[in-house]
């Protein structure tokens, strides 16, 4: 990207104290913990009341679930993955049932998962008839040698695997169609996050294990074939022994900046705790509304980063904290 001048620079700064980080205490009897996120990018702060409780109370339930499996030892891996799952069949999120519509009216979802306890890591791009994308991007990483599978290639790995599929106009809703109607309408082509809602998992089971889970529809009036950071291992989805990362927000910049993965890196490499790590990649690299993530490190910090207006989320762990929010940080 270029560099912008000082003064951007400085208002880009004073922006991002609109964005928000959520470290969780320095705790050394954490056993378990998770963060999720709906996508960032978000309805306004003044939409009905009513609209921004669905979104609340949809993330206070798959929280719920992921709390309740982590607790009686579930692998994080597995939680990740179901929780996602749920995510990508709740209509509010731009996953799964309600994901964006790209150019030619269309669906093409993109998902990754990755367990940073083995290193093993499987995703899909651009499938067009699969329910669950984050299913068949776990049945990539347990069931073939590779990494990605894309379009056509992980259809028909999906026809091998009897997931469940559906057709392409399932994924529609009247609200994603609005958007794309609205894009569709713009003047300025380059605005493409209408609609936003990427889902991700990260937990840290009590195993000590990590992993992260992302799924998405992309961007709507996305040119068809494009694949966003989500379903690439180290810019929208990572996960080591040191750290799980899962993104939302303007996949590009994602991409370019190998989000995910500088932010373990800065730990490994730089000292760097969870929050200052994750603090520096999304508040100091990306600019300003580009997104944000959520991450858990080995010790079971959790933390919510954006520099967006907002970003639909929660975090629990082990000590009892459980948090859902959208805008407040
Ligand atoms: N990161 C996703 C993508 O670029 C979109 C989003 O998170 O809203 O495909």
């Amino acid at each position: 990207m270029p560099r912008r001048s000082t003064l951007l620079c400085l208002a880009f700064l004073a922006a991002c104290a609109t964005g928000g980080t959520q470290p969780s205490p320095g705790d050394p009897g954490c056993t378990w913990a998770i963060a999720l996120h709906g996508g960032a990018g978000t309805l306004d702060r003044d939409a009905p009341a009513a609209d921004l409780e669905a979104y609340r109370s949809a993330l206070r339930r798959v929280l719920e679930l992921g709390r309740d499996r982590l607790a009686r030892g579930d692998a994080a891996v597995l939680v990740c993955e179901a929780v996602v799952r749920e995510l990508e069949d709740d209509p509010l999120f731009n996953a799964g049932r309600g994901a964006a519509l790209n150019a030619d009216g269309g669906h093409e979802l993109d998902a990754a998962i990755m367990d940073g306890s083995t290193m093993a890591c499987g995703a899909v791009a651009g499938v067009r008839t699969v329910r669950h994308p984050v299913e068949l991007a776990r049945l990539v990483m347990e069931r073939t040698p590779h990494v990605l599978l894309m379009g056509d290639g992980a259809e028909r790995f999906a026809d091998a695997m009897a997931v469940e599929r559906v057709p392409n106009e399932w994924f529609t809703t009247e609200r994603r169609q609005r958007s794309f109607e609205a894009w569709r309408q713009q003047q300025d082509r380059d605005n493409q996050r209408i609609g936003p809602g990427t889902v991700g998992c990260v937990a840290r089971d009590r195993q000590g294990r990590l992993a992260a889970a992302t799924s998405t529809g992309g961007l709507t009036g996305k040119r068809f074939g494009r694949v966003g950071d989500s379903p690439i291992v180290g810019a929208g989805t990572y996960a080591n022994a040191t750290a799980a990362v899962s993104g939302t927000g303007t996949g590009e910049q994602f991409l370019r900046h190998t989000v995910a993965r500088t932010i373990a890196a800065r730990i490994e490499l730089a000292g760097d705790d969870l929050a200052a790590a994750a603090a520096a990649v999304v508040l100091r690299t990306l600019d300003r509304d580009d997104g944000g993530v959520v991450a858990v490190d080995a010790a079971g910090h959790a933390v919510a980063v954006y520099n967006s207006d907002g970003m639909y989320r929660g975090i629990a762990d082990s000590r009892g904290r459980f948090e859902v929010a959208i805008f407040e940080h």
